[in-house]
């Protein structure tokens, strides 16, 4: 039976209606010198060295682009060492030992509405660059480069849609925080030249669109609505969130800016204010720990650069034995499995997932085409797969396997428990 599937059941609910609690003060921090986009580093701290919050430790460099590293404590720097990334690749981090004292480097301190109203739109993306910020739903793409389009813009929108099931960290963050994200949206639309701010989220969302409803009261002077948009996944998708919000259809492939469009996670939304009001870095964040097989789910405020093993203490640890846990950073659908949990927490980590480990044996492809019918990007998995076994890279190219968005339908569908997806990410990697 052909089994179509936009409906993913969303587990939510215990983590998302407990108060964010809050861990900040772990006694050391790992800050990531490299990440999957950025393989080199330079330092200009050395072990036994004082640091202080907010203060450049040194510089990753990704290539085309090149950003600043930033202690997210203050206290004293000790060894490198190596940790895993949400990527499940093992970087290079810095242990900076905690001395509780939150002291701030000189470099951070508020700018008046008045100093920041008179910047220019360039004035303010240069804030962005300097402050390193990036996508925070996951994706670490460096923040100011959107701006660096020559296209006009028109719209910038703000996706608070978080259609991975289990995770609410952007949920808590805009019910504790919603003036940052109309202030950081109302930056963003000054550095893009848009006239319009959207913030997208889901309809099913009620008591999200009522904190929104209540806040937007107060920017009734600019060009800001909330859409509120049908609850099925990938709804979160920035093609599918565009196309709802705005009534615009990005083809795949293409740059959303050629349409006049620019696209933020609600949390690097946020992080723009910081930036702009507070030359503040990315030093926290909100985070899911959330799954069958730990204790105590919740939503976690954790200082960037904190352990994952400190955070599942603090969620009671897990409810089975370790051997028999399976531990995924980021959304069941996209997200990523480690082997262990000697996982740093970095920007970009949304949450951390624990499940019980329940044997999936998978079997022979029955044809039934219901990959291909849920697919959001239209493609054909169960002929890219065959194409794959064959290693037929003509084949996979032909049949556009690099338009997978890599959002785990296929791979949800499957009848036969295939790791469909996982063969597409396979297939891509092959293809290059
Ligand atoms: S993972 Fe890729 S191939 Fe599978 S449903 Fe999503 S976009 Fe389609
Ligand atoms: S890969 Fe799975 S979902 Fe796709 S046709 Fe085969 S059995 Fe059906």
């Amino acid at each position: 039976m052909i089994c179509k599937a936009r409906r993913v059941s969303d587990y939510k609910q215990l983590a998302k209606e407990l108060p964010s609690i809050r861990y900040v003060d772990p006694e050391r921090v790992y800050i990531s010198l490299t990440t999957d986009r950025c393989q080199s580093y330079t330092l200009t701290v050395k072990e036994g060295d004082s640091v202080k919050l907010g203060q450049v430790i040194g510089e990753r460099d990704g290539g085309f682009f090149k950003q600043p590293i930033y202690s997210t404590v203050s206290g004293t720097v000790e060894k490198q060492t190596k940790k895993i990334h949400n990527t499940g690749l093992e970087i290079e981090c810095l242990t900076i030992r905690n001395d509780y004292k939150d002291e701030y480097d000189a470099s951070i301190t508020d700018r008046p509405d008045s100093v920041i109203d008179a910047m220019s739109p360039e004035e303010l993306v240069e804030i962005i660059k300097d402050k390193a910020l990036v996508g925070l739903g996951g994706s670490g793409f460096p923040t100011y480069i959107k701006f660096t389009t020559g296209d006009p813009i028109h719209s910038v929108v703000i996706n608070a849609v978080e259609c991975e099931p289990y995770l609410s960290s952007d949920y808590r963050m805009i019910k504790d925080q919603p003036d940052q994200i109309f202030q950081g949206l109302k930056y963003l639309m000054k550095a893009s030249g848009a006239h319009q701010g959207v913030i997208a989220v889901k309809k099913t969302k009620r008591e999200l669109i009522d904190v929104l409803e209540r806040e937007i009261e107060r920017y009734k002077d600019i060009d800001i609505r909330i859409a509120k948009l049908k609850d099925y996944y990938p709804q979160g998708w920035e093609i599918e969130t565009f196309k709802n919000a705005l009534g615009i259809k990005v083809p795949i492939g293409e740059l959303p800016m050629k349409y006049g469009i620019l696209g933020f996670n609600v949390s690097t939304c946020a992080s723009v204010y910081d930036a702009i009001k507070h030359n503040m870095p990315i030093t926290k964040r909100y985070l899911t720990v959330n799954g069958d097989a730990v204790n105590f789910p919740q939503n976690i405020r954790v200082r960037v650069g904190a352990s994952v093993k400190d955070l599942i203490k603090l969620c009671d640890g897990f409810v089975a034995d370790e051997a028999r846990i399976n531990l995924v950073i980021g959304g069941p659908m996209m997200g990523t499995a480690v082997e262990n949990d000697d996982v740093v927490v970095t920007q970009t980590t949304t949450s951390v997932l624990v499940f019980k480990n329940v044997d999936v044996v998978e079997e022979p492809c029955v044809r039934c085409g219901s990959c291909i019918y849920s697919c959001p990007a239209h493609l054909q998995p169960v002929l890219i797969q065959d194409a794959l076994k064959r290693n037929d890279k003509n084949g996979m190219t032909a049949l556009e396997v690099k338009n997978c968005i890599e959002c785990g339908l296929c791979a949800y569908v499957c009848t036969s428990k295939i790791h469909v997806t996982e063969n597409m990410r396979k297939a891509k990697e092959m293809v290059g």
